[in-house]
């Protein structure tokens, strides 16, 4: 079979590559290694009663932003429902001697950081003006593409290119800040996770930005809802994802991409690939060494991995809408900023971690898949290190086959419990309640994507691997593309999106974004297939082994 263009990976980064290729008339097959399409945005479910998501617990610009963008493009943006967070607190700030609730809007945001630090509020303010103005900036001027672009952008952007690609840690000593408020205005660094002395102030201020422009968002039925509908586009327009359909080798001749060879030896012919495997994986594993220059391999193996997470899924019989609002919880136990990074760099097993704690339930009263009614979800995250020999686990058991190893569970049960009892501290009775349990180590995040180091969020988004330090879409090997969290637009849901946006623009030759900006739908919205009240997407996207096109039967079934 002939594609003119293969993805690999069904996360959020292959999905909106398929989709604005097979919506823009190109032929295209995802093939995906899972059991389900999805990758980081996939829902998974427990005994018929609790739905935990992966990596969508929330996000912004879900209209006007990049995520608007992208969903307008393909036709999708009334077919979504996007809850908002509480627009008075969306995120709370708890530190050892600060609680502060981050409300929507700049200028709310800034008075309630400022009035936290009177003794250093002029200071702080003019910190957080110069974070409005870079988030602004990045958000009006878009990215350069062109060389007037570039020209244009010093006029357009200031003061973007004043501090965008300087650590955070630069632009808090420049404003001579205290440690507690360096560590309060980077509280939410879990998004990206990358210290302050690394991260570049761009990336900082335009994630922020992103959630105080126009709120913090949850998507009704969790994140698999948002990759059923990329892929009923694909479907609609005659492609294909086929889940079980693990790339085993980019297949490339005389300097050109020629298609993709499956596990078990399937071979699969395409003009065009576009990997969403993270860089590592795409030139070190699934190409032959000799398709790319010694020098250029040297650059992808020196690449730093971002920090992996470590997850914790409750179950509760108890309804946590009373208890708390509807907000995460960022539980710092300390002002060092730098310091879990550190530990985690160094391979130690965080005993007294950073709590991120969010409840699905809380944030999407309206949807009964994820807890039965009276009960509740709950997922806590904090860094970790990726160190097999940290988790207890023999390098040589990996990628499976490590999980029922004594040492292994004990260790994740000695993480989960302190982050149980910081939930504790916020919630009240957590562990009376508890009537599911489970954890996710990093070495979990390789064994279901196939991930570098356990890494969700692709390679760091340090300053000297963000902007043109990052792998652009375009490769040196002709007809091979990138898109995932490792390429430019970097990791999130806003990331990928974008990421797979730009990779489907490079092949098409054309400025996808600028064609939205001027209304542009690309999708056929009639022939669209996915939503309906009963309409379960992790259904949608399970089980697509079946070489069958579905995509002509779904349409029969609804045209009956
Ligand atoms: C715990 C957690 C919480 C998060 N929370 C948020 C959040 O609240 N907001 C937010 O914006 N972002 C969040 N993220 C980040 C976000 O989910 C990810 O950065 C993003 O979804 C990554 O998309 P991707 O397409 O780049 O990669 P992935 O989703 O990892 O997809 C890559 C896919 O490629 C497949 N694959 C890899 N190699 C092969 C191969 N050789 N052959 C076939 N298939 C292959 C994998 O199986 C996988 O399905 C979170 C992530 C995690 C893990």
């Amino acid at each position: 079979m002939t594609y003119d263009a293969i993805v690999i990976g069904s996360g959020l980064g292959g999905l909106s590559a398929g989709a604005h290729l097979a919506a823009n008339g190109r032929r295209v097959l995802v093939c995906e290694q899972y059991d389900v399409a999805g990758g980081c945005s996939q829902t998974f479910r427990r005994k018929r009663e609790w739905q935990f998501d992966v990596g969508l617990h929330y996000v912004g610009g879900v209209h006007t932003g990049d995520i608007g963008s992208v969903l307008r493009g393909l036709g999708l943006d009334g077919r979504l429902q996007w809850n908002e967070m509480d627009p008075d607190g969306f995120d709370t700030l708890r530190f050892p001697r600060h609680e502060i609730r981050v409300p929507k809007g700049w200028d709310r945001y800034t008075d309630r950081i400022a009035a936290a630090f009177p003794a250093e509020e002029q200071q702080v303010r003019r910190c957080l003006g110069t974070l409005e103005a870079i988030g602004g900036q990045l958000r009006r001027a878009g990215v350069p593409k062109s060389k007037l672009d570039y020209l244009r952008y010093p006029l357009r952007a200031p003061s973007v290119v004043a501090w965008g690609m300087r650590p955070l840690a630069d632009l808090f000593d420049h404003h001579h800040l205290s440690q507690e408020a360096r560590a309060v205005i980077g509280a939410q660094s879990g998004d990206y996770a990358t210290p302050p002395s690394r991260t570049p102030v761009a990336l900082h201020a335009g994630l922020i930005d992103h959630y105080l422009d126009e709120g913090a968002y949850y998507l009704h039925g969790g994140g698999q809802m948002l990759a059923a509908h990329l892929l009923d586009v694909i479907h609609t327009h005659g492609g294909r994802v086929r889940t079980r359909a693990h790339v085993e080798e980019i297949v490339v001749r005389e300097g050109r991409v020629r298609g993709v060879r499956l596990k078990g030896g399937e071979q699969l012919e395409a003009g065009v690939v576009v990997s969403t495997a993270d860089i590592k994986q795409t030139f070190l594993a699934l190409l032959d060494p000799s398709a790319v220059s010694p020098r250029f391999r040297e650059r992808v193996a020196g690449f730093r991995m971002a920090t992996p997470l470590f997850c914790v899924y409750l179950g509760l019989d108890r309804d946590l809408r009373g208890a708390m609002p509807n907000t995460n919880y960022w539980c710092h136990p300390t002002y060092d900023a730098e310091d879990a990074y550190a530990r985690a760099a160094a391979g130690e097993l965080a005993l007294d971690p950073t709590v991120y704690l969010t409840s699905a339930t809380v944030k999407d009263p309206g949807c009964t898949r994820h807890a039965p009614a009276g009960c509740s979800t709950l997922e806590l995250m904090t860094w970790a290190t990726p160190s097999p020999e940290a988790w207890g686990v023999d390098p040589g058991s990996l990628p499976s086959g490590y999980s029922r190893g004594e040492r292994y569970r004990e260790r994740k049960a000695l993480v989960a419990e302190r982050m149980i009892d910081v939930a504790e501290e916020v919630l009240g009775d957590v562990r009376g309640h508890i009537r599911w349990q489970e954890a996710a180590t990093p070495l979990t995040q390789t064994r279901y994507t196939l991930s570098t180091d356990g890494s969700s969020y692709g390679i760091e988004l340090a300053t000297d691997q963000t902007g043109p330090r990052r792998p652009s879409p375009r490769t040196p090997i002709g007809g091979l593309y990138l898109a995932g969290a490792s390429a430019r637009r970097g990791h999130g849901i806003v990331g990928a999106l974008m990421g797979g946006r730009d990779a489907a623009a490079e092949v098409l030759g054309r400025d996808l974004a600028h064609e939205v900006a001027r209304g542009a739908v690309f999708a056929d919205i009639d022939r669209l297939t996915a939503g309906g009240p009963d309409f379960d997407p992790l259904a949608a996207c399970r089980r697509l082994q079946d070489k069958s096109a579905r995509a002509p039967r779904r349409r029969a079934a609804v045209a009956a």
